[in-house]
């Protein structure tokens, strides 16, 4: 007999994990007949009856008040429990940080999406590194000995406006680029892709380092609290997961540009100064010679005929980034897929 927390585990997965709830048994068959493994804080495992085509980790809530993906993960648990959405993959589920989640907040000592590729053993106080040592291996065990694809869409939303309002971010691992990403990113409608030259410490660089999954991070427009958000808005996202964990083909075409990282803007003192409005939207241009940042000597002008800025943030520690620089790289990118 399934208990009702059981029911509620997959019903409502995010109640569930917000309530703090465990289920009576750690794992069971939903009545769509897939098999179910909860294991741990937010973290579902959910397996077809047949053998599965690939492995597909979703993960969202990394940054706690990044509230849309979230519920729209959740809600995709409970279409998987009924059987609204068919399964031929494994998958695992993962709702990154429950505590700040709960708290409404981005994080609560420090940025989660930072700590991953082992940094949170450097910041052992942090409440956030355990939680990242936890999904580290919780992504490690479900990657392992899988034999056939596997995936990791990591859903986000951005706190400021951008020209291209739904947008990835690939993490480098120094791999060739894999057209079966492109062709995802195309169905699920993104405008954008940045392609970053550097490793990092985010849950992606993780898993594609790690584990070699196709690793996407997902920026998917602006944040609401719980509740608020305009899910329809994500349906395109949403519905090219669902043909990714169905084993379906892409169903979308749609234009993507694509971005390569070319330099970062430094912040080294409190003397920094960024000279383009803090809510400047991601992926504006600028022409060559223009001035975006100093800082006593140090001047940051643009050197190509166009860069476009991301993630500006002129108040960060000194020592760290205060911005990533971009250009269009969109013709020799999808000429150079295999
Ligand atoms: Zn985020």
């Amino acid at each position: 007999m399934t208990s009702s927390a059981d029911t509620r585990l997959l019903e409502d997965f995010l109640a569930f994990t917000l309530a703090g709830e465990r289920p009576a048994a750690s794992s069971g068959t939903a009545p769509s007949g897939v098999r179910w493994t909860w294991q741990g804080e937010g973290v579902l495992l959910l397996e077809p009856a047949r053998a599965p085509t690939s492995s597909v980790l979703a993960s969202a809530g990394v940054h706690g008040d990044e509230t849309a993906p979230i519920e729209m993960l959740s809600r995709l648990v409970a279409d998987i429990g009924n059987g609204r959405a068919p399964l031929a993959a494994r998958v695992l589920v993962i709702l990154g940080n429950i505590r700040a989640m709960r708290a409404g907040d981005r994080y609560i000592d420090d940025d989660l999406n930072r700590l991953f590729s082992g940094r949170h053993t450097s910041l052992r106080d942090s409440r956030e590194a355990p939680r990242a040592a936890e999904l580290e291996n919780a992504a490690l065990r479900f990657f392992d000995d899988a034999a056939h694809p596997k995936w990791h869409i990591d859903m986000h939303t951005a706190i400021r406006a951008s020209v291209f309002e739904q947008f990835a971010l690939l993490p480098h691992t120094g791999e060739p680029l894999a057209r079966a990403m492109f062709d995802w990113l195309r169905d699920a409608r993104l405008q954008a892709v940045l392609l970053h030259r550097e490793k990092g410490n985010t849950f992606t660089h993780f898993t594609a380092q790690a584990a070699g999954a196709l690793a996407c991070t997902l920026e998917l427009g602006k944040v609401r609290p719980f509740g608020q958000n305009d899910l329809a808005r994500f349906a395109a996202s949403d519905a090219a997961l669902r043909r990714l964990i169905a084993g379906e083909p892409a169903a979308e075409s749609a234009p993507l540009r694509v971005f390569t990282v070319v330099a970062q803007i430094d912040k080294h003192s409190e003397h920094f100064i960024l000279n383009v409005a803090s809510d400047v939207p991601n992926f504006t241009a600028f022409p060559a010679g223009t001035e975006l940042a100093r800082d006593g000597d140090y001047r940051y002008r643009v050197s190509h005929d166009e860069e476009r800025i991301v993630f500006p943030n002129p108040k960060v520690k000194p020592g760290l980034r205060a911005g990533l620089m971009v250009v269009d790289t969109t013709d020799a990118t999808l000429e150079s897929l295999g």
